[in-house]
């Protein structure tokens, strides 16, 4: 188990602490201005800066936005953000540019950190620079913590490093999904981007003890057990090799197929499920219901011509109705990805039922995924989930079982 040093008032007394935190945040532009479209990793960081506030710290925060790819670009600028916090959050935040003499506040934001090349390059000398203006580093900048930056891992060479409190909590709650989740462990995969999935799907499929797939990523459990998907989506894995996805389907179908769950005790489930049926329609925008279609998977193999513009968008009633069922026993449940197009009424059933079974559950509830929270958001379902994980990236490639380079000078060894 992955025990982290955390930070604490007493090892900040009066330090000058530089905290890596995660303000890429969704802005939009309204006019001559931008705004801050979902403040969450803003706030998340909060607990964290509080604290180090009642230690009498002084705190720079450093962070990225966007990818300028080490230029200065205006529009990347974190400015805005400076002005967000002082104005919504209440956090007496002094802004600058200046990266070689900042200015003595209680809390100083620097510019954006991917307006200097060293800070992807993981540079030495920017990384040097960085920690010249502390006497202690945190980072709390968990779904960054994939990437090898100057920021994450560089400065951390020449400054004690400490976890913050919400990347404590984030690696508390997904390591023990993967290490000691209370089972049945249920794991719901859905969404468009299977690319970014595998690892997390290979490395949980051998934890759980089901797996619930929905969304497009069904489309290759579906093709690789030889039912026709005629025009739905799946994501290629390069153009030339398109088959990719669909291979691997197969091969964790392989993998597991022995492995039998029994649904009410008696009923014998493989422990890897895709739908067996699904709503399907010839467009995304369809407006005329009859052109919905509910393809019983199960029964009806036949390949009708009036079939071949389809494209399956939601899981059908009875996978809605087996799936629910399957999550009401489950003593850990994790979901990413939409089961449907859910942003078009029409698709989105099948992704507002998964949502109810899961927080309806006893389950200890985990929620990750950008399309996956926006969803649960606007089904009002969002805050009834154990632990949501607005990490992407990082998250997935942790489940996936991978070390994140960012957390390990922030480990205790064991
Ligand atoms: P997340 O951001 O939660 O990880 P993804 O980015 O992988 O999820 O996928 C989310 C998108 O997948 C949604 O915007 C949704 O419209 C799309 N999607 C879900 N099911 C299907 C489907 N059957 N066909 C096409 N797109 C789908
Ligand atoms: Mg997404």
């Amino acid at each position: 188990m992955l025990k982290l040093k955390t930070v604490r008032k007493q090892n900040a007394k009066n330090k000058r602490v530089l905290v890596r935190v995660d303000f890429n945040v969704p802005l939009d532009k309204k006019g001559d201005s931008i705004v801050v479209r979902d403040d969450r990793r803003l706030r998340a960081a909060l607990p964290t800066i509080r604290l180090l506030q009642a230690s009498r710290a002084k705190i720079i925060l450093i962070s990225h936005l966007g990818r300028p790819n080490g230029t200065i670009t205006p529009e990347l600028s974190l400015k805005p953000i400076a002005q967000y916090l002082r104005e919504k959050l209440d956090l007496p935040v002094t802004f600058s540019t200046n990266y070689d003499n900042p200015p003595i506040a209680n809390i100083v934001l620097l510019e954006n950190l991917r307006f200097y090349p060293g800070e992807t390059a993981n540079d030495t000398a920017f990384a040097k620079k960085l920690a010249s203006l502390a006497n202690m580093y945190v980072n709390e900048a968990f779904s960054n913590s994939h990437r090898e930056h100057a920021s994450m891992v560089g400065v951390g060479k020449y400054l004690p490093s400490f976890a913050g409190l919400a990347l404590t909590e984030e690696v508390r709650m997904l390591a023990n999904l993967i290490s000691k989740p209370k089972r049945p462990f249920v794991v719901v995969l859905g969404g468009a981007k299977i690319s970014d999935k595998v690892g997390a799907l290979t490395n949980l499929a051998r934890i759980a003890d089901l797996v619930l797939i929905g969304g497009a990523i069904a489309n290759n459990f579906l093709s690789a057990e030889g039912f026709e998907i005629y025009r739905s989506f799946v994501e290629e894995a390069n153009k030339k090799d398109v088959g990719d996805y669909v291979q691997l389907a197969n091969q964790l179908i392989q993998e597991h197929k022995t492995e039998k769950v029994l649904k009410d005790s008696y009923v014998p489930l493989p422990k890897l499920l895709y739908p067996i049926d699904v709503v399907a329609a010839p467009t995304l925008d369809t407006s005329n219901t009859e052109m919905i279609k509910i393809i019983d998977l199960s029964h009806d193999m036949e390949d009708k011509p009036e079939k071949t513009k389809l494209q399956y968008l939601d899981i059908g009633p009875k996978t809605r109705k087996l799936y629910s069922e399957l999550l009401t026993g489950a003593g850990t449940i994790f979901w990413n990805g939409p089961m449907g197009v859910w942003e078009n009424p029409l698709f989105a059933i099948g992704t507002k039922a998964i949502a109810q079974a899961i927080t309806t559950s006893r389950a200890t509830t985990v929620l990750g995924g950008g399309d996956t929270i926006a969803a649960a958001h606007h089904f009002h379902a969002e805050h009834k989930f154990s632990y949501i994980s607005a990490a992407g990236g990082a998250a997935l490639k942790f489940l996936g079982g991978e070390q994140l380079p960012g957390l390990k000078l922030l480990t205790i060894p064991s």
